[in-house]
This record gives structure tokens, C-alpha cells and sequence, in this order.
């Protein structure tokens, strides 16, 4: 935890220079601490069978720890609220909406997403989707939030698919262009090592939303869409290519699209221990690329909002 406690500190300096020159919402209700933003709601949870390989506990873990080693304190943390289903229609279609919320997906969709059905299962992907939402909103405030869960990246529009059943970095995108008078520009940077078909597929035709998204070519999804720029990496890439591969594309992207907002998913499912990966990048390596993400977007006066993404080890 010492790793993340260093980048945290040190994207929180970073942080708290950009937020004399953007303040954007006024309205949000800040905690009473000026430290770098945690979004999190202790309901981003449900039960699932016991054997069942999507690692639930993850999400009040990395806020314990985060709390445990000091990393933050309670008064860094802004408690999202509800996605709403209006907030929800500006991706996902009625019918799905309708379905999802009141349990009428059939079992062949259940199985696409890999959970059975439940009112907490729903409550906790409204919940997530709310904190990325909030999470983008306070980015534009104060220039770095994180959340500690999001990034459910193989939702599409009418259907779950992969764990993913809101699609939040999407929602959160089209809330934020929708909200605003000017459309703002945002780059999704998906580094989770599945790619972000769900998101790429519903900003195919949007000009102000740019997706990029390195990752391995022979993993999940076994159709892959196209995200504005996808970088494919081979099986058992480790730290120094797969640094070398972000780092040759991000700045051209930054430099060409001038994004207004970064949303960063920045996955752990890289490691080499990842049961799902197929990658080998160590504990340092995944600091080196999260560092380095962070700080190609906030030297240049970028904001940023990170979701956890996906890590099964
Ligand atoms: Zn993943």
C-alpha cells in the first residue's frame, strides 16, 4: 500500500494546484476536507453464491486500506447518491432499464452478465453509477477524484455483458456533455486489459468523446468493437512494453483531442497474478502506469476521475 499511498500524496498536490483555476460546480457540496477526493458508498456490494469468481469484497477492501494505512481519512469522502433511471436513460435504453430494475431479464441475459438477478445487485450498480457520475463532477471542481469502485466497461446499451451491467463511464460522459451548456470534451482512457467494447461501441458516432483502450488482443470480449484509437497487446507483455505502449500513444491523443475531462479506468487486471489477465506487469509497473497516467493529464491542466475497474486475483 505504500505505492498507492505515494500517488495518491503526490496526485493530491497536483490536484489541489488546478483547483484555484477550475470550478466548475459550485453547488456540490464539499466535505471538510481539501485533500484528494474519494468517492465511495458502502453499498457498491451484494451477496453472491459462494463459489463465484467476481471478487465482490474488493470494493470495501481498497477503502479499508486506503482508511487503514493512512492514505486517507474519513473526511476526504463524498458519498455519491442513486444513479437515477433518467440519469440512466441518457445511455441505456427503456426496455432494459425496465427489465434490469424490476427483474425481468431472462436467465440466457443473466448468464451473459455473469450474475443472477437481484434487488441488491441492482441497488449496488445504481450506487457504483452514481459515484463515477459524482467522481467526473468533482474532477471538474477540484481536478483529480477517484472512486473506489466503477468502470463496468462491457455494458452496451440494451444489455450486460461481462460483469458490467450500467455502463458508468458512459453514463457518466453523456451526464456530464448533457449538463453542460458548451459540450465539454471528454477522453475515456481504458486500460483496463479487456477492452472497453460496451463504451466503444455507444461513442462510435460521438465526436466529443474520444476512447482509447490498450489491451489484449486474445482476451474477453472475443468480439471486439472500435474504440476511437485501440492499442492490441500480446499475451505475457510485461512492464517495460507495456509502459513503452501507453506512453507512445497518450500524449498524441492528449495533445490532438484536448480533452476537457479524463476518465481514467485503470483496471488491475494487467498482473501478472490476475486470474482473468493475461498480461505479467507487476505491483510496480501498474504504479508506474497509473503515475504516469495521472501525471500526463494533469501537467497539462486536465482533469481526472478514476474508476478501480476490473482485478480478479
Ligand atoms: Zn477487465
Amino acid at each position: 500500500m505504500t505505492r498507492i499511498k505515494q500517488i495518491l500524496s503526490r496526485s493530491r498536490l497536483v490536484g489541489v494546484v488546478l483547483i484555484s483555476s477550475r470550478c466548475f460546480h459550485a453547488e456540490l457540496v464539499r466535505p471538510e476536507s481539501s485533500g484528494l477526493p474519494i468517492i465511495h458508498h458502502g453499498k457498491c456490494v451484494c451477496e453472491l453464491p459462494p463459489s463465484h469468481r467476481f471478487p465482490m469484497g474488493k470494493f470495501p477492501r481498497v477503502f479499508h486500506f486506503l482508511l487503514k494505512d493512512q492514505v486517507i481519512t474519513e473526511k476526504q469522502v463524498w458519498i455519491p447518491e442513486i444513479a437515477s433511471e433518467d440519469v440512466l436513460s441518457c445511455v441505456h435504453s427503456e426496455d432494459y432499464l425496465k427489465n434490469f430494475i424490476n427483474g425481468t431479464i431472462n436467465e440466457a441475459e443473466q448468464r451473459r452478465t455473469g450474475f443472477p438477478w437481484s434487488e441488491d445487485l441492482v441497488r449496488r450498480c445504481r450506487y457504483e453509477t452514481g459515484g463515477t457520475v459524482l467522481a467526473a463532477e468533482v474532477a471538474l471542481q477540484r481536478g483529480l477524484a477517484c472512486s473506489t469502485a466503477g468502470g463496468t466497461h462491457h455494458a452496451f446499451p440494451n444489455y450486460g455483458s461481462g460483469f458490467c451491467l450500467l455502463n458508468n463511464l458512459a453514463v457518466a460522459a453523456k451526464y456530464l456533455m448533457n449538463k453542460s451548456p458548451s459540450k465539454r470534451k471528454i477522453l475515456i482512457v481504458d486500460l483496463d486489459v479487456h477492452q472497453g467494447d460496451g463504451t466503444a461501441f455507444i461513442f462510435k458516432e460521438e465526436p466529443y468523446v474520444f476512447t482509447f483502450s490498450v489491451h489484449c488482443g486474445k482476451n474477453f470480449p472475443l468480439f471486439k468493437q472500435q474504440s476511437d484509437l485501440d492499442v492490441s497487446v500480446e499475451d505475457g507483455l510485461e512492464d517495460e512494453e507495456y509502459l513503452s505502449t501507453v506512453n507512445s500513444h497518450l500524449p498524441g491523443v492528449l495533445e490532438t483531442f484536448r480533452p476537457d475531462l479524463v476518465l481514467y479506468d485503470a483496471g488491475v487486471d494487467p498482473h501478472w497474478e490476475d486470474e482473468l489477465g493475461r498480461l505479467r506487469l507487476t505491483d510496480q509497473g501498474l504504479y508506474q502506469r497509473d503515475l504516469y497516467v495521472l501525471r500526463a493529464a494533469v501537467s497539462r491542466g486536465i482533469p481526472v476521475a478514476t474508476v478501480i475497474g476490473g482485478g480478479y486475483s
